[in-house]
């Protein structure tokens, strides 16, 4: 258990309020990260995720994996703006679940890292529940959670309070006027898929399930690894993000800046890796959460 973890357990976890209300990965890095899971389901999970999906997803987890961000700002909705991202105090390049883990109006709990654990909490408990004491919607905690394990590993959603996560840094992609967390939510990517995917995205997605398998990224095995007994681990992933924003994202990208192939070819294999982190740490928390008690007892 790391420091963060004793931190976060000594934290009063609270209902998630209605309070007022940043986007994470485009719908491409959504749905690149959804896809990416859905190879790496167990049977029993998959079914499970299936069972759960909206008849318009068609079958597929990736199809629906961006409606947080398209209900996001809808009245009803609203509340859940500040789930999608943490914001850090200024120039600290580290997470605290306890210090930082709250919206704009410090309502603990609400930022990404508890989103994850309060939608893996809500389907953990209840889906293997024939009569839940509360009965939570498991499809909307399911579209979250999926959409959320996302987020957390786009590294400028654990970004600095002052400049919104990079979205007050304008700079310019090549000749186009654009703030510093847009690049790394969708420029990056779109111009990956133009310069070396013709374009399209499944070849992206391809290319990057070849690399976890193939051993190009040499940790792949530790990714899923999660504490004992917990369904969810989040809170590594957001240190690792604001580590990422600090050493790739806020580095050389000053207001005013053009940003051009010197960063775009060397962050590239950084946005990959978190799409693939992404997917795989996605799939093994839903392998984690359908996998009936009685399995894991045989384990
Ligand atoms: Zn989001």
């Amino acid at each position: 258990m790391g420091s963060s973890e004793l931190l976060r357990v000594g934290c009063a976890f609270l209902v998630l309020q209605l309070i007022p209300g940043t986007a994470g990965w485009g719908k491409d890095g959504h749905y690149a990260t959804c896809k990416i899971a859905e190879e790496f389901l167990t049977e029993e999970a998959s079914a499970a995720v299936k069972s759960l999906l909206p008849d318009y997803a068609d079958g597929q987890l990736a199809n629906v994996c961006s409606w947080p961000d398209e209900i996001r700002h809808s009245y009803r909705w609203r509340w859940t703006g500040p789930l999608h991202y943490i914001d850090v105090p200024d120039f600290v390049c580290n997470y605290n679940y306890c210090r930082d883990c709250h919206d704009p109006a410090r309502h603990k709990d609400v930022c990404v890292t508890g989103a994850i654990y309060n939608y893996t909490r809500q389907l953990g408990s209840t889906y293997y529940d024939p009569s839940p004491e509360i009965k939570y919607n498991l499809t909307e905690a399911l579209l979250f959670l999926s959409h959320f394990m996302g987020d957390v590993h786009q590294p400028l959603h654990v970004g600095f309070t002052g400049d919104e996560g990079g979205n007050t840094i304008i700079v310019r992609w090549y000749h186009r006027k654009a703030n510093l967390h847009h690049v790394w939510d969708n420029m990056i990517i779109d111009s990956a898929l133009k310069t070396f995917y013709a374009s399209d995205l499944s070849n992206m997605i391809q290319a990057i399930q070849r690399n976890i398998t193939d051993g190009s990224f040499n940790d792949v095995p530790s990714w899923g690894n999660c504490t004992l007994a917990e369904l969810a681990c989040p809170d590594p992933y957001a240190s690792e993000s604001i580590n990422l924003a600090c050493k790739f994202a806020y580095k050389n990208a000053t207001p005013g800046t053009t940003l051009g192939d010197e960063y775009f070819l060397s962050r590239l294999p950084i946005v990959e890796k978190r799409l693939a982190q992404g997917g795989v740490r996605l799939a093994a928390t839903l392998n984690r959460i359908f996998t009936p008690k009685s399995s894991i007892a045989q384990i």
